[in-house]
């Protein structure tokens, strides 16, 4: 076996000025083993998985040796947690080991979540137990599957040590964790808050070059900026939005520069939907419920733009009302992306000024019946005699109209083709050709394929997550956990449809809270 890692290190976050991180080392656990590798990313990184796997890998993965080319970081920031200020968060439990130019050329953090206590530690003990570890591996990976912008997991270890919670004494995990940066509107508000001018110029920069070069050609690059994190940021929650996914903690430390998800915590995807579902047990007052995702990245967003002030203008009146325009774009961002997922999952590639009040009473249906949010895309992507789509159901007459909607988009895409290939009788005469049966027939099938990949069988259920930690936890059994990741990690995939991942929990084995 190896007795080295090859780690392709290019570490750029460290370089920058010393108030953005603090430079420690993770502290040694008494007796790491190795859960998993993921090979399809560590091959992308341009890492051996054999040599994580090895005793020198998982020595590196557990924290108990640092790589000769790694250069160990806590990184700085401040943020809003449920609204309120707190002027100094900062990773508390988490190292930055480095970053590496993965084979498609792009910068990717990667970074030990568990790894012992930091000066940003507070009262925390910088550790992590394989509940959260596992969660986030699965969440993560499912997320990744689903094309979902997101950090991935690379690997995770027990660490042979116990970390006291509030349901005791737990088992210890690290899991190693990549993303294309950390960098988090918090990052940003930490040096507003200080003033810090030289700071977020220089922090500016490295995220124009790393996430968005485009912005450096523009006129103003820090608007070009603003604005191109918004359209990033409303983009990711059309993506929550159209999945069902829940993210429990959006406070703005959680909120990525980069557009992607982060800080996996008590997330959860929706069984059964409902407009106001909140999962999270620290989330009180429900600010973080499904249906205030949208206006809470822009509130986080806000947040975002004061950062940015001083640079954006001279004047700082022109400032606020540049900030402000940018700021107004969100909503024609996100109704822009919200309708494209949504009209996909319906199987529309045509557009009509309806489309959004289709999409609201479906869902306005579902939640209506208590119909769970997957299987019920599902289902009308592969109907069933059964489902409640059929005659007699709950949303026959939904997909009357959903029919029609169809039957129209064939005839839009036959208009499209004979307007094309019109002769100049046809246009003197005025004739509509009648619709072609076997271009409806081929419009419907193009529909549904569009929906198979937009519509997952599979997502990873609360349930299941629950009794894959329930598993590792009581009888060190990780099985299920490789199994279910699996599972979700092919979402779309028929052969899963009718199997135990695709089914909701029932009633008894429905998860109502979650926490981290
Ligand atoms: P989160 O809500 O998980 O994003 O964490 C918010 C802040 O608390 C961050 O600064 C974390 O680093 C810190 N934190 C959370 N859990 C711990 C822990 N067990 N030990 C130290 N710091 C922690
Ligand atoms: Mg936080
Ligand atoms: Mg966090």
């Amino acid at each position: 076996t190896p007795d080295s890692v090859n780690i392709p290190f290019d570490n750029s976050y460290s370089a920058l000025a010393p108030e953005f991180h603090q430079h420690l080392n993770p502290t040694p656990v008494s007796h790491p083993e190795l859960i998993i590798v993921n090979d399809e990313l560590a091959a992308q990184l341009g890492i051996e998985a054999s040599e994580l796997r090895s005793e020198a890998g998982i020595s590196l993965l557990a924290g108990n040796s640092v790589h000769p080319d790694s250069t160990p970081i806590a990184m700085a920031y401040a943020g809003h947690q449920f609204g309120n200020w707190v002027p100094q968060l900062g990773d508390g439990r988490a190292l930055l080991l480095g970053e590496v130019i993965d084979t498609q050329g792009v910068r990717r953090d990667i970074q030990l979540k568990g790894a012992g206590r930091t000066p940003y530690s507070r009262g925390g003990d910088g550790r992590n137990w394989i509940g959260p570890v596992l969660r986030e591996y699965v969440v993560s990976e499912a997320m990744a599957a689903l094309g979902v912008p997101t950090t991935r997991a690379l690997a995770a270890v027990t660490t042979g040590d116990h970390v006291m919670r509030e349901q005791g004494a737990l088992p210890g995990a690290i899991l190693t964790r990549v993303a294309r940066s950390h960098i988090r509107v918090g990052t940003f508000q930490y040096f507003a808050a200080r003033q810090n001018q030289t700071a977020i110029e220089q922090l500016i920069q490295h995220v124009i070059a790393r996430h968005y070069p485009e912005a450096a050609q523009a006129e103003n690059p820090t608007l070009a900026l603003l604005d191109a994190v918004i359209e990033a940021q409303a983009s990711l929650v059309s993506h929550w939005q159209s999945i069902g996914f829940i993210h429990g903690v959006m406070n703005t430390d959680n909120s990525s520069i980069s557009g992607d998800t982060i800080d996996y915590g008590p997330c959860a995807f929706m069984d059964t939907y409902s407009a106001d579902k909140v999962f999270s047990s620290i989330d009180r007052g429900a600010r973080y419920a499904y249906q205030n995702q949208p206006r809470i990245t822009q509130w986080n967003l806000v947040n975002f733009a004061q950062c940015l002030l001083s640079l954006l203008h001279e004047d700082q009146e022109e400032a606020v009302k540049l900030a402000q325009a940018s700021i107004n774009r969100f909503d024609e961002y996100f109704v822009a992306y919200y309708l494209q997922r949504m009209r996909a999952k319906l199987g529309l590639t045509t557009e009509q000024d309806d489309d959004l009040a289709l999409i609201s009473s479906l869902l306005t249906l579902m939640e209506n019946n208590a119909l769970d949010f997957t299987v019920t895309f599902r289902q009308l992507t592969h109907r069933s005699a059964s489902d409640p789509f059929a005659p007699g159901g709950k949303l026959y007459d939904w997909h009357l109209r959903w029919q029609q909607r169809i039957d129209l988009q064939a005839e839009i895409i036959q208009d499209a083709q004979d307007t094309a290939q019109d002769t100049d009788e046809d246009q003197l005469n005025g004739k509509k050709p009648a619709i072609d049966p076997a271009l409806l027939t081929a419009a419907h099938e193009a529909a549904i394929k569009l929906m198979e990949q937009s519509n997952p069988a599979i997502i990873p259920r609360n349930h299941q997550v629950e009794a894959v930690i329930a598993a590792a936890l009581d009888n060190n059994d990780f099985a299920p956990f490789h199994t279910l990741l699996e599972a979700v990690t092919q979402p779309f995939d028929s052969a899963h449809e009718n199997g135990i991942f695709a089914a909701p929990p029932a009633p008894e084995e429905t998860v109502t809270q979650t926490f981290c």
